[in-house]
């Protein structure tokens, strides 16, 4: 017979037990350039000239790289790159042919796996696990899916005409860089338009670094371009009088911005915004399930999510059961170095990220709300913020309205599904819902009733390419994923 424990039963489930080792992810390999520019008509260009500013990894505030900034006149050069090559040869080639490109960039994406998921958490602050196992698998996915539509565009939608729009110009947010640029490029390639996109400002690495990959993959010149660069290089290309397409993924605000600079030009326009997604827990649910699923909601990518469950509306009667086992589970989250394959919540992507988050916690504390954080020791350098549960919120509490795109849930109760449905509508917002209960019924009706793009039934932030993605209200319009997802690219008559 062994020694006995003198822990007690709490110690061994939450105590020592589930402190790991430190299980690094190596950088060696990883080979970065000092400075980065942009990939116009096939080219990798950069002026000495230009502006730049410097991309740093928020978990240790080191500088990564420099990168130039685009003005006006280097947007002209890139949308003029992408209008040559739309006329000339990517709207003349079939859909077989572009298929055969996208392909083969969704390939060395997976070959190239491992240094875009090292990239993405050094640049962007996400654990590795999640650049390793959502990120970069799900942007390989996307250039599979619409590589497979590229040739059958007739057989998605029969019996109508359909025509590409010509240039498409995209700008893309900072939680999922390579992923977001997935999302834009893969479906307007598909349909035979040509793009010129800008990523975020502080995560233009992993796009550098596509830009290589649909070098290598030897796609015509000028079908894709990649601008770095801030607000005004991202206005720059909504503003262009070339442009016949803009596809914008960020804040309400700028969207906004973005919808009044498009209205009267003859643009398209898809925007993907903001939301206040709610995971609503009926007693009926399988509850450690439903506690595993609200974790997953809001405190993956550190809350840095579009459709994140930042509320969670619980059935009264079991509210107190879901919040004392959403406070243990909390306390076992690991929090610290985006590289270690242990961490479950790494850094903030920015230090203005981690200023909002801060001001918006601390408008909860000063509304009334309780706040919880589990115990955890933040590393003294980088943006780190404890995984945040606030208890006591009520439907006008700024932290119950306001997305605030960090680690932090509001908890509210309902006692009703109707009451429910209301509390979750309650949002300037509509971009995602979770519903948890053991009846199918309950949960086919009250999804019918929310106002929102995306609807997880017993299961939270699970993306599929198959699948179309967008919101309802101020979280914006038209789909990406899907069959859905073309139709942003394309004419159909
Ligand atoms: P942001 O709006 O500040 O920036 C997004 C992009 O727009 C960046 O590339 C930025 O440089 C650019 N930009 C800024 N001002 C611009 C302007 N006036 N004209 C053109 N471009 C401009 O958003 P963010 O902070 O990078 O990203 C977080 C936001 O993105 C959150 O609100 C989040 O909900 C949203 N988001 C939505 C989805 C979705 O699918 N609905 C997905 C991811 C992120």
């Amino acid at each position: 017979m062994g020694k006995q424990s003198t822990k007690s039963v709490k110690d061994l489930l939450f105590g020592d037990l589930w402190e790991y080792a430190p299980a690094p992810q190596g950088t060696d390999f990883v080979e970065l350039d000092e400075r980065y520019g942009h990939y116009i008509g096939g080219e990798f260009v950069g002026l000495d000239s230009e502006e730049t500013f410097d991309t740093i990894n928020p978990a240790t505030e080191e500088k990564l790289a420099t990168i130039s900034v685009a003005d006006e006149a280097t947007v002209d050069r890139a949308v003029k790159a992408a209008r040559k090559a739309y006329d000339n040869h990517w709207s003349k080639i079939s859909g077989a042919e572009r298929a055969k490109y996208l392909y083969r960039i969704a390939r060395m994406i997976q070959e190239k796996a491992r240094n875009l998921a090292v990239v993405e958490t050094m640049d962007g602050g996400k654990p590795i696990k999640e650049s390793r196992d959502v990120d970069i698998p799900l942007a390989a996915a996307h250039f599979f899916y619409y590589a497979g539509w590229a040739d059958k565009l007739d057989y998605a939608f029969p019996g109508a005409t359909i025509k590409p729009l010509g240039v498409a110009g995209q700008v893309i947010p900072w939680n999922f860089p390579l992923l977001m640029a997935a999302w834009k490029i893969a479906p307007a390639l598909a349909a035979g338009n040509t793009v010129v996109i800008k990523p975020a400002e502080t995560t233009p690495l992993t796009a550098m670094l596509l830009a290589q990959i649909i070098d290598e993959a030897g796609l015509p010149p000028g079908v894709v371009n990649i601008v770095n660069g801030a607000g005004a290089t991202g206005a720059a290309i909504v503003n262009h009088d070339d442009i016949d397409k803009v596809a914008f993924t960020g804040s309400t605000q700028v969207g906004k911005i973005i919808q009044r600079a498009v209205a009267g030009t003859g643009k398209k326009l898809t925007l993907e915004l903001g939301g206040k997604g709610a995971n609503i827990v009926f007693d009926d649910a399988p509850i450690d399930q439903a506690v595993e699923g609200i974790i997953n909601g809001i405190f993956f990518n550190q809350g840095h999510v579009c459709c994140a469950g930042s509320r969670l509306l619980v059935q009264e009667n079991i509210a107190d059961e879901v919040i004392a086992k959403l406070k243990q589970r909390m306390s076992t989250l690991i929090v610290g170095d985006p590289l270690d394959k242990n961490t479950d919540v790494g850094a903030i992507n920015s230090r203005e990220q981690l200023d909002r988050i801060t001001e918006l916690v601390g408008s909860g504390v000063d509304e009334g709300a309780q706040k919880f954080q589990p115990k955890c020791a933040l590393p003294d350098t980088g943006y780190f913020f404890a995984p945040t549960i606030f208890t006591d919120v009520t439907p006008s509490h700024r932290i119950a309205q306001e997305e605030i795109f960090g680690p932090v849930l509001s908890v509210l109760t309902f006692r009703t599904p109707d009451e429910a449905v209301k509390k979750a509508n309650n949002t300037p917002y509509g971009l995602a819902c979770g519903i948890w209960s053991d009846k199918g019924s309950k949960l086919f009706r009250v999804a019918g009733a929310l106002k929102a793009g995306v609807i997880w039934g017993n299961t939270y932030n699970k993306f599929d390419p198959t699948s179309p993605f967008g919101g309802y209200k101020e979280s914006g319009f038209g789909r990406e994923g899907g069959v859905q997802g073309l139709l942003a690219y394309l004419e159909v008559r």
